[in-house]
């Protein structure tokens, strides 16, 4: 069983996808960081995140780069949301994502086009979302445990602004596919949020098997 969830940062969808695999046995892939390491190593070679073969020369990223919990500061997601608006990018990544997706037995991804891009057939897709102000307090919390200080209303402005990018590029772009099951966290808790996931899963995945 191949299982989808997308939707924008700080929705719940890492957290959600993350327990769905443990739940149901199955792998995961967070597909945020494979366009996080792009953005970190275009920072690291000193290339724009604007020019295309720039950032493509940055999919060439080394694997244990995925290890660097530099990451998932706020900058490199910034970064990322930068570099995943190329073709010639998500291009790069696809093969990666699709061979975890279809490999034998199933697999849990989540990110923006899984349900639309990567895995079509998936036989349950999420979209996770929640409201800018809950996310935004969600990554403050967040940020404020890892010592990094940065008000409420500039998390927001920063949301608001990849939320745009990533709505509105023309590459794969952040859309709630036609067989997705919507899932708002704005007014529940991790375990509410994961069981309410869990449920909707059975419901609609094994329903299909
Ligand atoms: O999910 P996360 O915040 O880690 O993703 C970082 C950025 O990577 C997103 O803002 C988005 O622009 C990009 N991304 C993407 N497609 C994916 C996953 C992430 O374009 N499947």
């Amino acid at each position: 069983m191949i299982i989808a969830v997308d939707g924008p940062t700080a929705s719940g969808k890492g957290t959600i996808a993350k327990a769905l695999a443990a739940h149901f046995g199955l792998p995961h892939l967070d597909t945020g960081l494979l366009y996080r390491a792009v953005g970190y190593q275009i920072f690291a070679n000193g290339g724009d995140p604007e020019d295309e073969s720039d950032a493509l020369a940055a999919t060439d990223f080394p694997d244990s780069l995925l290890e660097n919990p530099e990451l998932r500061n706020e900058e490199t997601g910034g970064l990322a949301s930068r570099v995943s608006v190329h073709r010639a990018v998500r291009q790069a990544l696809f093969e990666r994502q699709r061979a975890f997706a279809t490999q034998p037995g199933g697999a849990v991804l989540d990110g923006r086009d899984i349900g639309t891009v990567i895995a079509p057939e998936a036989e349950v897709k999420l979209f996770v979302t929640a409201s800018v102000e809950a996310r935004a307090l969600r990554r403050w919390k967040e940020m404020a445990l890892r010592g990094e200080s940065h008000t409420l209303p500039e998390i927001e402005e920063d949301l608001r602004r990849r939320d745009e990018r990533d709505r509105n590029r023309a590459e794969a772009p952040l859309l709630v596919a036609e067989d997705a099951v919507v899932l708002d966290t704005s007014e529940l808790d991790r375990d509410a949020a994961v069981a309410a996931a869990i449920a909707l899963v059975e419901q609609h995945g094994l329903a299909s098997r």
